[in-house]
């Protein structure tokens, strides 16, 4: 069994891009490279070479990189299949179930539709790692930009099945405004109150509140509680159907 070495990047306001290296062999994946240069400066520093691009969705601020990284490098990119036209630079096409192999670390593709209809997720399964994107973060999730709330909750559903242990590694630092959201929703739970607190003290420390895990995330994530008594009754909500619950809460946060 081999874990992957996982480096992260924060880069523009408040994105986070990962290096993912085997270190059997030596492969090395970016995931979403929103810019080129601090990507190259930090596989500088750590010695390692790209070898692989993994695309989770088309926005910019996770694609931006692609081709100049591909042009230095000569990297493969990776990405959905049903977005290769808006996917710069894309070399394998892949869909829900295909693998991803990095060396002997081997992660398997989730299509997790809600944020953008084509957004993808990465689970390497031995490293405990997921990367999700924008459709996951820690305490929130991506706002529906080409999807339905029906979607985005199945897609949730699928990242809400892995195991507990999971390592929750999202594309953007929202934990502390998420956190604030989340306790207007479920004022009185104390994983939440908890995680709200440990974030903020992360946050005035400069560290990141990224990756947390699925356990963590099950307990105080509402948009991963949508069917749970406890939120529904909080929020208002008893009795509502798990969708209509999330798209509320959803519609929520979109005007908080
Ligand atoms: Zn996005
Ligand atoms: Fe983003």
């Amino acid at each position: 069994m081999t874990a992957l070495d996982i480096h992260q990047i924060p880069v523009l306001n408040d994105n986070y891009v990962y290096l993912a290296r085997d270190p059997g062999s030596g492969a090395c994946a970016v995931v979403d490279p929103a810019v080129a240069k601090p990507v190259l400066a930090a596989l500088d520093k750590q010695g390692w070479t790209l070898t692989h691009i993994l695309n989770t969705h088309h926005h910019m601020d996770h694609v931006g990189g692609n081709l100049e990284l591909k042009a230095v490098t000569g990297c493969t990119v990776v990405g959905f299949a049903n977005d290769a036209d808006r996917i710069p630079g894309i070399d394998v096409r892949v869909r829900e179930g295909d693998q991803v192999a990095l060396g002997d670390c081997v992660g398997q593709v989730f299509e997790v539709p809600g944020h953008t209809r084509g957004h993808i997720a990465y689970w390497f399964a031995e490293s405990h790692a997921l990367f999700c994107g924008d459709t996951l973060f820690s305490m929130g999730c991506g706002r529906l930009f080409e999807g339905t709330p029906d979607q985005m909750w199945r897609s949730l559903g699928k990242i809400r099945g892995l195991p507990d242990e999971t390592l929750i590694y999202c594309a953007h630092e929202y934990t502390n405004s998420n956190a604030d959201f989340a306790l207007t929703v479920e004022p009185d739970n104390p994983d939440l109150r908890a995680r709200a607190d440990q974030v903020l003290a992360l946050r005035q420390a400069g560290r990141p509140t990224v990756p947390s895990t699925l356990a963590l995330e099950r307990r105080t994530n509402p948009f991963l509680r949508a069917d749970a008594p406890e939120l529904l009754a909080a929020a208002g909500l008893a009795g509502r159907d798990p969708v209509s619950a999330f798209a509320e809460i959803r519609r929520r946060k979109d005007n908080f």
